[in-house]
């Protein structure tokens, strides 16, 4: 090859190359411009409207080794929903899991659900474009989804939890949904889209944070941090997690589970919280004790696919009264070797902290 001709093929290359790297990414931004489009017209809203909740797992995604946050592009652009303005949120999934979107509309109630099609995602980008939103989604499902409205149409909500309308997502989108409608705070829908739903579970753990928060407040921010002994689990330690990034790989949190017998020895055990100095190398301790029973709340009389997301929106109501729930089991003071029994595993935490 002479000159002339070398510098022809490397023009022809690198005329090639981007234009190969910018089409696949745009193939995902298409999808969730037609997720959007799609939504808009079903839910008939226009781009901005603050009374539309976009959820997606898009950006966790990965589809055929190709990510998915582009999609996320094409979302925002059409529908105008974003982080900043608190009505877009990434839920965590497995990165196997096809990518979903779905959309709600407050003033409605309505919401639709469309999960990608991987297949239809292996096309040029012209073709693609051109697809209908049918060869590009295989599940497209619309449904009222507002718990005051089930309420009454409790036949609507059968068919939509029964029959999976949102592919088994259901509980996980609704329930998120029916909390930020009702003016659920940023940082705690997204720290039940991190959890994957909103459950009772998660939110006494957003419970357990302002008891600790009130009682062991953080008044060094470069030396105190919080440690969680999350014995026993559940849903609480991944608000937890989130809210104070006290994760398990930091040596933030241990989490240990315990038998029934050991449960009922130490009722309502919520695990030990520790506000940390780690210049003093001491903190402080406490053994707390959630009981959900603790309070006479309003039940759900419909079918069995309600009744949790109907607490959530009842338990909305003491967010800012979580001694109605928690109770402290024991106060005491840790220094470094009294952390590391509770937290070796071979020690016991609730005998360490005296406690069982
Ligand atoms: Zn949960």
């Amino acid at each position: 090859m002479n000159i002339k001709e070398r510098t022809f093929v490397l023009a022809l290359l690198l005329a090639i190359m981007p234009g190969v790297a910018l089409a696949e990414s745009t193939i995902m931004e298409e999808l969730g411009s037609k997720a959007a489009k799609a939504a808009m017209d079903q839910l008939k809203f226009e781009k901005g409207d603050e009374n539309i909740l976009t959820l997606t797992n898009a950006g966790y995604a990965v589809v055929d080794g190709q990510t998915t946050q582009a999609a996320l592009k094409g979302l925002t652009a059409e529908t105008g929903c974003s982080i900043g303005d608190g009505n877009l949120f990434q839920v965590l999934r497995p990165y196997w899991k096809p990518v979903w979107f779905f959309v709600f509309n407050k003033t409605s109630g309505e919401a639709i659900y469309m999960e990608a099609d991987g297949s239809a995602l292996k096309t040029s980008l012209d073709e693609f474009k051109a697809k209908p939103v049918d060869k590009v989604f295989s599940k497209i499902s619309k449904a009222n989804i507002d718990m005051d409205y089930l309420e009454n149409h409790t036949d609507e909500g059968n068919v939509t939890f029964n029959q999976k309308a949102f592919n088994g997502n259901e509980f996980s989108l609704v329930s998120i949904a029916n909390v930020w409608a009702r003016g659920g705070s940023f940082d705690f829908i997204q720290d039940t889209c991190f959890h994957d739903h909103l459950c009772p579970g998660v939110t006494s753990g957003l419970f357990l944070a302002k008891y600790v928060e009130e009682r062991l407040p953080i008044n060094n921010i470069t030396a105190e941090s919080y440690k969680v002994i999350a014995c026993p689990n559940w849903c609480k330690d991944d608000l937890l997690q989130m809210r104070w990034d006290a994760t398990p790989g930091k040596s933030g949190m241990f989490v240990m589970a315990l038998t029934d017998a050991e449960k009922k020895a130490v009722p309502n055990i919520a695990g030990i919280y520790i506000r940390w100095n780690d210049t003093s190398k001491s903190g402080d301790a406490l053994a707390l004790g959630f009981n959900f029973s603790a309070q006479k709340l309003p039940q759900w009389k419909g079918p069995a696919w309600g009744s949790k997301i109907y607490q959530d929106i009842v338990l909305m109501d003491y967010v800012d009264k979580p001694e109605a729930f928690i109770s402290t089991i024991k106060e005491f003071k840790v220094d470094a070797a009294k952390l590391a029994m509770l937290q070796n595993a071979g020690m016991h935490p609730l005998k360490v902290a005296g406690v069982l």
